[in-house]
């Protein structure tokens, strides 16, 4: 057995595990090992920002999770892909920045999560990045994630916007900014030519100090738990098993799916679950697992009628040389796009206190599915979510094995109100789309739900049964000050010394938007209490 000892043991490279890695070896008296399933991020489409579109279901970068089959989406088992490369789920994504509401933050803090207000956190969203707009009361430039405004100009996606407008919704030249909310274009994580991943923006520029060990390859099975303190992890690499003992504190960041199973798997959970895997119990601790949160998305695809769609860019040699031109010279056009160019967060008819309960996605193209061919028609798309969804599902262990995917159950459009703002949610982007600006530019025949698809009914229907993940899983080991919070404000697990999650788990609500700017800024705040506390 190899054993080798460390003050900090992190598990997991991805979005939150790298700034933990980079913050924690700032300082040259702390040994930081970092220990990741997946390899080094050399492929081409990893770093090129619309590669996700190639990356997304390839298994040599990604867990391809499998959720349970539900009645809420169709009785179909959605593929829940993640990260399993350097720079996890960030090296994957869809590129879109947004940190979220300001009001999701204070909710966290009167739920109990202490010290996570918004005004508390902009200085931790602002620590990391490196925004090149420029720097001002919201945006920080000394960091190191990229963020850039849109660099790709759509005429079409700017009729959607002034569609929006002729709705009655307001616009926002910032979602990030004083305006949290309204119609606009997406920032992305972008630094130049490529996607600024965590692994690019923090591990890095991290790897060369003397203190910091990276291991890739290495699949962590268990933390080991001495007398209620962790004291390290137990990993295996094919045949070959390990230990390495963390004399301060072991950090998990292996994400909303893989923190809850390890703590299952160490014995940290609810105890009839792990007694029926034969685990023994360190800690009972119910809520390990449960409070899985993810936005479900359902979309309206529209087939514009002239050829102006990406769709019929890519097949088209001149523009497809022109993009790469546009890339190469300029770092601007199609190959710098993520998973929505424009879009909006928005208040429905349904929202009861006013606040924003809907996410739009925009794109002018089209495909079935993420990561399959664009379709052949001109189509331009808009995704919807429900924000905050009411449902709740769970991550429980289906074995004892460290190595077989966890039983995902994520209860999809279970709570009543989920489903009618959905259906609200398809019904605003249908009114949008049927506004001056944008009607000229569509023909009659929608691609999606299609116009057979018009009663409430029909359009729930539709959403169950075509609806898919915008792949934020989150909330598995809630945040907060009660008995069952899984992790305390300070992020340590309750019932065990020297553990902490730092990673989408321990979001006790799960932010209104995209979730990856959140979820770094988890990392940069969970380094920051770690070392305030370092003796
Ligand atoms: C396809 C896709 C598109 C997305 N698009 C967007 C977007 O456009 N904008 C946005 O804001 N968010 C987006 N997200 C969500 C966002 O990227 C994730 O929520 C975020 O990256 C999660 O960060 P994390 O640190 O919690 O986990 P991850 O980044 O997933 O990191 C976990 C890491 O732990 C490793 N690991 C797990 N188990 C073990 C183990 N046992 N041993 C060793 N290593 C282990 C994994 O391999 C992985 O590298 C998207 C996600 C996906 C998958």
């Amino acid at each position: 057995m190899n054993t080798t000892a460390w003050d900090y043991v992190i598990v997991g490279a991805g979005s939150a595990g790298c700034v933990l890695a980079n913050r924690l070896s700032a300082n040259p008296d702390c040994r930081v090992l970092l220990l990741e399933a997946g390899g080094e991020s050399r492929h081409l489409w990893l770093h090129l920002p619309v590669g996700y579109f190639k990356t997304i279901y390839d298994r040599r970068y990604t867990w391809q999770f499998q959720t349970e089959p539900q009645p809420g989406s169709g009785n179909r088992a959605i593929v829940w892909p993640r990260g399993r490369v350097l720079g996890g789920s960030s090296q994957i994504n869809g590129l879109v920045y947004i940190r979220g509401l300001r009001s999701d933050f204070d909710e966290w803090a009167r739920l109990g999560a202490t010290g996570w207000s918004y005004r508390e956190l902009l200085p931790y969203f602002k620590r990391s990045e490196r925004y090149a707009g420029g720097a001002n009361d919201y945006h920080g430039v000394d960091g190191e994630l990229g963020v850039s405004d849109l660099r790709n100009d759509h005429p079409y996606c700017r009729a959607w916007l002034d569609a929006g407008v002729q709705a009655g919704f307001g616009l926002t030249g910032d979602f990030n900014g004083a305006q949290d909310s309204g119609l606009g274009a997406y920032q992305l994580t972008l630094a130049g030519h490529w996607r600024s991943s965590s692994a690019t923006a923090f591990l890095r520029p991290a790897r060369p100090r003397p203190n910091l060990t990276v291991m890739t390859g290495v699949h962590v099975t268990r933390v080991q738990i001495d007398r209620g303190t962790a004291t390290g992890v137990h990993w295996m690499n094919g045949n070959q098993n390990g230990f390495a003992r963390a004399e301060r504190e072991v950090l998990l960041a292996a994400g909303a799916l893989q923190s809850p199973q390890l703590l299952q798997l160490s014995g940290v959970g609810p105890a009839a679950l792990l007694r029926r895997h034969g685990i023994a119990v360190q800690a009972d601790a119910p809520e390990v697992g449960a409070n899985l949160q993810d936005h479900y998305q359902a979309r309206v695809i529209v087939r514009l009628n002239q050829p102006k769609s990406l769709n019929n860019d890519i097949r088209n040699p001149v523009k497809l040389a022109q993009m790469g031109l546009q890339w190469l010279f300029a770092q601007r056009g199609p190959l710098t796009v993520g998973a929505g160019q424009v879009g909006g967060v928005v208040a429905s008819d349904l929202s009861r206190d006013g606040r924003p309960d809907l996410q739009f996605l925009v794109m002018p193209l089209s495909v079935d599915k993420p990561g399959e061919p664009l379709h052949r028609f001109a189509g331009f798309s808009a995704a919807v979510t429900q924000a905050r969804p009411a449902s709740r599902g769970s991550v429980e262990l289906a074995s004892a094995d460290p190595l077989a995917p966890p039983r995902i159950v994520p209860n999809y459009l279970t709570a009543p109100q989920d489903l009618t703002t959905l259906v609200q949610g398809l019904k605003t982007l249908r009114h949008i789309f049927q506004q001056p600006a944008f009607r000229p530019l569509m023909s009659d025949a929608e691609y999606m739900p299609g116009n057979a698809v018009r009663s409430d009914d029909e359009l729930a229907r539709f959403a169950r049964d075509k609806g898919g993940t915008l792949f934020h899983p989150s909330g598995t080991c809630r945040m907060g000050s009660d008995e069952g919070a899984v992790v305390d404000p300070q992020l340590r697990v309750h019932g065990v010394q020297r553990l902490r999650v730092i990673d989408a788990s321990v979001m006790p609500r799960m932010v209104s938007t995209n979730i990856n700017a959140a979820t770094i800024m988890i990392g940069e705040k969970g380094a920051s209490l770690i070392a305030s506390q370092q003796t």
